[in-house]
């Protein structure tokens, strides 16, 4: 096992980083990438940019921040929040769900209810709870004892950092769409450091309420390629036909033709596709169509920048765990290295 990966994943897995509140994430990627890149700046959404100075091409590597969450919006005279969903969360994930609260200067434990099953009339016992009909209970008894703990409206919330290193090589965590990205992103800085390529590092903020820093830190880099590391969904468990799962865990990075947000460049594709095999490098192609990445916004900026991406499976991404094979990671490192080097020389 890689101590060190396996380490690094787990602090960025474990960090707080609701869309738009990246800090826990920003500051260890700050960290990180000061050691092993030329420079590293952050614009004014958050979005942290380090740069490996060399010759053209200029490659943007980007992962984001961000994770799914929840918004407070309403607190009531008892003490419950009610909430709304940051990015793109099922209902059915939520019910009775333990969540955390950062404020300014606290940390607050929290528990996701819903009216008692007993008390369901027959028909509503069979449907999920609209989101609306939850709250999260904090153990206060009133709203003034909410405020007190720095809990107000506009405050977020996450599910429970709680990392586990699985049999097999696999892990089980919070967040790895997209710590597994960020994590791959250092590994990858760390590798080029000798590479003569300019390569520009991102960490995003807010992609998961709409690839949004994805969309001014392209501005600024104006790169000639992009690239995206994501952690992408793996529907390889019971009950999904074959021909409808999208990536499977354990059989290398991900590499995505198209989804809602971008066909990828066939330039790019291709390149993919040739240094994975080169390489030796395991790889699959993600077989759906669905959800969308930082490369949407980066393929769209400027003139157009041809823009490709890779993923890691990940088991249950936008729910509390996911669950992720260690192998698949370090081939998503080996293969955006690799790609890298392909334009040296
Ligand atoms: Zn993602």
């Amino acid at each position: 096992m890689n101590h060190g990966l396996i380490d690094l994943l787990r602090k960025l897995s474990e960090a707080y980083g609701p869309p738009g509140y990246e800090d826990e994430v920003r500051q260890i990627m700050i960290k990180e990438l000061e050691k092993i890149t030329d420079e590293v700046y952050v614009d004014n959404l958050g979005n942290v940019i380090a740069v490996h100075k060399g010759n053209d091409p200029k490659i943007m590597l980007a992962a984001h921040m961000d994770e799914v969450a929840l918004l407070i919006t309403h607190i009531d005279k008892n003490g419950f929040l009610r909430f709304h969903v940051l990015g793109g969360i099922d209902p059915r994930v939520l019910y009775s769900q333990e969540v955390v609260i950062k404020t300014e200067n606290e940390v607050v434990h929290g528990y996701i209810g819903a009216k008692p099953p007993h008390l369901l009339k027959p028909e509503e016992r069979k449907k999920v709870p609209d989101i609306d009909q939850l709250f999260i209970d904090i153990g206060a008894s009133s709203k003034e004892e909410v405020e007190k703990l720095g809990v107000s409206v506009g405050s977020t919330a996450t599910f429970v950092p709680r990392f586990k290193e699985l049999k097999n090589n696999r892990v089980m965590g919070k967040a790895f769409d997209d710590r597994a990205g960020c994590t791959a992103l250092i590994e990858v800085m760390r590798k080029i450091r000798n590479s003569p390529c300019t390569v520009y590092a991102v960490a995003t903020v807010q992609e998961e309420v709409g690839l949004r820093g994805a969309r001014t830190a392209t501005w600024q880099v104006e790169p000639d390629i992009g690239l995206a590391i994501e952690g992408t969904t793996s529907s390889d468990t019971p009950g999904t036909p074959e021909h409808l799962t999208s990536t499977k865990v354990g059989q290398g990075p991900a590499i995505t033709i198209a989804d809602k947000s971008m066909v990828t460049h066939p330039k790019i594709l291709r390149r993919l596709i040739e240094t994975a095999k080169e390489n030796n490098i395991p790889y699959q192609f993600k077989r759906t169509v669905s959800g969308g990445t930082d490369a949407g916004s980066i393929h769209l900026t400027k003139k157009g920048i041809p823009t490709g991406v890779v993923s890691v499976p990940c088991r249950y991404i936008h729910s509390p765990l996911s669950i992720l094979d260690l192998n698949d990671l370090e081939n998503t490192i080996k293969l955006v290295d690799a790609f890298v080097h392909s334009y040296e020389g």
